[in-house]
């Protein structure tokens, strides 16, 4: 069967869910085969294991984690010439997007990113224009590099025992070129991570102020959601980027997804509407965002958040 490398995404080893993602559809492709660069694999062998990587490849030494992504790039591409791998699937962030990048120059191979489904067949479906329009693409020179989305399938598990391969490579200058000299993580809110969770509560214009965000965090909070903010909340300096959804931001697809003062450009939309349930609280009735929503509470936000964080904090007890 063909081996189909994916590139693990974590911190210290907490295997980001996306990778689950990439493992899920790789098994749909060949045999999955994970590959760990930097430290802490001890954190991330269960999660691998259990979505079903026949292999991992471990490249622990210092130096490819001293660095930015270059030493990646020429540590995959070095492994991907050795196996011969069907594909190559990397997570769509900045740093996944540049790695496969990168990938694709040494290898002399096409690149599709941010692919939003990858067929059996390898052909993949992007999702562009704000997701007015699908492209359905595939390589067809060398070994297809593909970015997938966050969120473009469902992790499912499948337990394998994988076998593990330690692999050393030898890095060039050129890869050393740029080195990190700081690494500090931003203040811990301890909600779920956006991307990944299960319940977002976001807030746009209507939300009035960085302040009056405490609404929606508090909603948040009690549902044990992340937090979310339309680009409008964002440009006005309410919330960091971070937490943006949308065509400029992040892409979610959570299990619910509350959209609180938030009118429904396409742009948002294009970052939340494959949510499963969408519930929307917005004052005025004809707001856009209506067509979209399994519930909706006309009302003002500053009075309806309030009463539901409430509502779930007295159901929870
Ligand atoms: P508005 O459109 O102003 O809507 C505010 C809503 O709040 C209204 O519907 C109003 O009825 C309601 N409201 C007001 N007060 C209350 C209240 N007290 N209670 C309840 N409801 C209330 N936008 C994104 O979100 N994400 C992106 O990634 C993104 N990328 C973009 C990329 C490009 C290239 C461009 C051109 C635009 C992008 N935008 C993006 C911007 C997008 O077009 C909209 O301008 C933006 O989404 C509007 O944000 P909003 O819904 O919060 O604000």
């Amino acid at each position: 069967m063909t081996e189909i490398l994916v590139l693990v995404d974590h911190a210290d080893g907490a295997v980001r869910k996306t990778t689950t993602e990439l493992l899920t559809i790789a098994r749909r492709l060949g045999e999955p085969s994970a590959v760990f660069i930097g430290s802490g694999y001890a954190n991330a062998q269960a999660t691998l294991a259990s979505y079903g990587a026949k292999k991992v490849y471990l490249l622990e030494q210092a130096d490819l984690a001293e660095y930015l992504v270059a030493p990646k790039a020429e540590a995959l591409a070095e492994l991907a010439t050795r196996v011969s791998p069907g594909a190559v699937l990397v997570t769509s962030s900045p740093e996944g997007k540049e790695i496969a990048a990168r990938l694709a120059i040494k290898l002399s191979s096409g690149l599709i990113t941010d692919a939003v489904d990858v067929s059996a067949e390898l052909e993949t479906t992007q999702s562009v224009f704000a997701g007015n329009y699908t492209v359905k693409a595939r390589v067809t020179q060398g070994t297809p590099i593909i970015t997938v989305k966050p969120n473009a399938a469902t992790p499912e598990q499948a337990p394998a025992t994988p076998v593990e391969e330690k692999v050393e490579v030898v890095l060039s200058d050129a890869a050393k070129a740029a080195r990190v000299v700081d690494r500090s993580a931003r203040a811990a809110t301890g909600r779920p991570e956006l991307t990944e969770a299960a319940i977002v509560v976001s807030g746009g214009r209507g939300v009035g102020s960085a302040e009056n965000f405490s609404v929606v965090e508090a909603l948040a909070d009690a549902l044990g959601g992340a937090v979310g903010a339309s680009r409008a909340a964002v440009d006005s300096g309410w919330y960091p980027h971070a937490y943006q959804v949308g065509q400029t931001g992040k892409t979610v697809a959570p299990q619910l997804y509350l959209a609180a003062g938030i009118s429904g450009a396409i742009q948002h939309r294009a970052g939340m509407q494959t949510s499963k349930t969408i519930v929307v609280v917005n004052k005025d009735a004809e707001a856009p965002i209506f067509e979209l929503a399994d519930f909706g509470v006309v009302g003002d936000l500053h009075a309806v958040l309030p009463q539901a964080t409430e509502e779930v904090q007295k159901r929870k007890g």
